[in-house]
């Protein structure tokens, strides 16, 4: 694959129903599992912001009178189109992520169509309070509606699944939106819009290039913007917060993780060597999910630690054949030494051992080994911190109480699980978790049908499931008063 395929895809902004080539600054798209330019997007300039959000604006007026049904009906066409072009966009998710491709076809993109089709079906059966006369003589009953302009920020761990968890919902349920992809990774959505302009009412999906400060923030910042839907950084997420309180936008936030995965001694090692070797390193760990904070139990832990040094020194990458390579590069140089830099913190500390990678790939790409350390402190940065790359911490614990307490004590709330086979303890566990997810011997596993999202600093905020169909409406009450005499 080549920059060639890059650039033979539309690489124009969507701006009411309209490609558009951007105004802006161009900024180089990286293929980051060979480091080579693959072509240049050109940012919107301040204007086509703008034309965007009056787009958005005024095609409101007529989305958000749209039927449940008709609404469904194009996210069902938008799920087959996605389907239809699975094949280049999963060429492009790979070529833009340096993700193995095989992957992106069978992960990526079939989620991304499962999302629009979940989403066109929990429209039409929402449920809610029952109307009635709470007051005599008065019928109340409750109205779900849509907000308005939401903006929509979205990272580059999966660009085109994060696309659609943050599109399908908010036109589910009739808004309309001005969605930005990450700057290092626009190229499949933006292939995708073509179809997306087919599909659509003009104005209802408007797609803009851009990065953060020139172009996120004006757009999150935009008096005009009712809400705004971001997935990235906790600072990301900070600044967003300062610029919403301006107009009181309504956020939703998805900020990333810090996964306690707590084994104990009666776990079963062979599924937990196999989970956490998938679920740590899974897309080179950048996810916020990443199973990636080890607790494990004194008597289950050496042989624990030497199972899964091998089994993670056996990870497959940047091999020729794609089908070879079960993890790609980091998105960027600067993400792959971010990653370097946390290693060589955490092995500057005697305590902590390198069970093995903790080092850069030396071929060309922005890859870094599969790491893990063990030895870790709970009060440890490797063990406290969200490192976003192929690095897993182990701690060592005796007593489950104290494992429970290590894994609550962060900053972060996204996800966890816990390995063991009594189910008692499994569920006690599962009950203490302060986190949005817990799962019980397993991880990482998603559903559309299943709410995701985080506690504390990763953030709130429901994606996926009908719980996501809410945040992305309001509940307004209509009265009647029709009296109490019929005569
Ligand atoms: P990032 O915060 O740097 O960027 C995310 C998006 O925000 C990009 O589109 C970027 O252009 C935009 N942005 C940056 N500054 C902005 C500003 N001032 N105003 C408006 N927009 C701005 O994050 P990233 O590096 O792309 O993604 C990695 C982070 O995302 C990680 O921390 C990860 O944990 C988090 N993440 C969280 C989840 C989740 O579901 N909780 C999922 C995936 C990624």
């Amino acid at each position: 694959m080549t920059a060639a395929l890059a650039s033979s895809n539309n690489t124009d902004l969507l701006i009411n129903g309209q490609l558009q080539r951007g105004e802006g600054a161009q900024e180089t798209v990286i293929n980051p599992s060979t480091g080579e330019a693959l072509c240049s997007i050109a940012e919107a300039s301040l204007e086509q912001l703008e034309q965007a959000i009056f787009a958005a604006r005024q095609a409101f007026i007529g989305w958000s009178r749209t039927t449940p049904a008709q609404r469904s009906r194009v996210l069902l066409q938008i799920a087959d189109a996605i389907e239809q072009q699975s094949a280049q966009l999963a060429a492009l998710e790979a070529l833009n992520c340096g993700k193995p491709l095989h992957l992106a076809r069978q992960d990526d993109i079939p989620a991304a169509v499962d999302v629009f089709r979940f989403f066109a079906g929990a429209i039409r059966c929402q449920q809610g309070q029952l109307a009635g006369e709470y007051l005599p003589g008065h019928t109340s009953l409750v109205r779900r509606d849509p907000i308005g302009l939401v903006a929509s920020i979205a990272p580059w761990n999966y660009p085109l699944m994060m696309a659609a968890w943050k599109i399908a919902p908010a036109i589910a349920a009739g808004n309309t939106l001005v969605f930005k992809p990450s700057e290092h990774t626009p190229l499949s959505i933006l292939a995708l819009a073509p179809t997306l302009a087919a599909l659509l009412p003009a104005g209802v999906l408007n797609i803009i290039c851009g990065a953060g400060d020139t172009i996120g923030s004006p757009l999150v910042s935009h008096p005009q913007v009712r809400m705004v839907s971001l997935t990235g950084d906790i600072v990301t997420g900070q600044k967003i917060l300062q610029a919403a309180s301006r107009t009181i936008k309504r956020t939703h936030l998805e900020l990333g993780g810090k996964a306690p995965v707590i084994i104990c001694n009666d776990a079963d090692l062979d599924a937990v060597v196999k989970g956490v070797r998938e679920f740590g390193y899974y897309n080179a760990g950048q996810d916020c999910t990443a199973a990636c904070r080890l607790y494990v139990q004194a008597g289950i832990h050496d042989r624990l630690v030497e199972r899964l040094g091998e089994a993670v020194s056996s990870l497959r990458f940047a091999r020729k054949k794609d089908s070879d390579n079960e993890l790609g590069p980091l998105i960027s140089a600067r993400q792959r030494d971010r990653v370097a830099s946390f290693v060589e913190r955490a092995l500057s500390q005697p305590h902590i051992e390198r069970v093995t990678g903790a080092a850069v790939h030396s071929g060309p790409g922005f890859y870094y080994q599969p790491t893990l350390l063990a030895g870790c402190k709970q009060s440890d940065e490797i063990v406290q911190r969200e490192v976003f790359g192929p690095v897993v911490s182990v701690t060592r614990f005796d007593e489950l109480s104290q494992a429970l307490d290590w894994a609550n004590d962060s900053e972060y709330g996204l996800a966890s699980s816990v390995w063991t086979q009594n189910l008692d303890k499994a569920m006690q566990l599962a009950n203490r978790l302060h986190y949005g997810c817990t799962w019980i011997n397993t991880h990482f596993t998603l559903v559309s049908e299943m709410p995701h999202g985080g506690l504390k600093r990763s953030g709130y905020g429901k994606d996926l499931s009908s719980d996501s169909l809410q945040d992305y409406s309001v509940v307004r009450h209509i009265m009647a008063r029709h009296g109490t005499d019929l005569d």
